[in-house]
């Protein structure tokens, strides 16, 4: 049993490589990225055994997974509520944390009266560092 934050989780060796390997990273991989990554310390393990672990640890709330438009979900270690920013170019994407969720459901709960249950909001861009490479081909991603 490993402790974290306020609940114990039982976690197998295969989970806990999966876990320590999405917190060691700010990129927000597919489970495609992080099955390469934990494939070097697990050699013999599978695709389906990485993403049923990750659906796992999303279910018990340890991680989360982004709604980000495009092919494949992504993962992110920290379970806060942030918005994200992809780069139209090379498909990176980047943590938001200027910009508040509960502010703008406050101020639509304020404006309309509603109880906001969620809701979503993606940011597109072109990152700093395809900015300063000009005109790159986009990415197909
Ligand atoms: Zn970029
Ligand atoms: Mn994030």
């Amino acid at each position: 049993m490993v402790k974290m934050k306020h609940k114990k989780i039982r976690m197998t060796r295969q989970r806990g490589v999966i876990l320590e390997e999405l917190r060691a990273v700010k990129t927000h991989p597919t489970a495609d990225e992080m099955y390469e990554k934990v494939k070097k310390r697990i050699p013999r393990i599978s695709l389906a055994t990485v993403y049923r672990n990750l659906e796992v640890l999303c279910g018990l709330g340890v991680i989360q997974k982004l709604d980000i438009t495009g092919r494949q979900k992504r993962f992110d270690a920290d379970t806060s509520n942030h918005y994200h920013i992809k780069c139209i170019k090379c498909g990176k994407v980047d943590d938001l944390y200027s910009a508040r969720p509960d502010a703008i459901e406050k101020a639509v709960e304020d404006h309309r009266g509603y109880e906001v249950l969620g809701h979503r909001l993606e940011f597109e861009g072109i990152c700093p560092k395809c900015r300063e490479a000009g005109g790159k081909e986009p990415d197909t991603q």
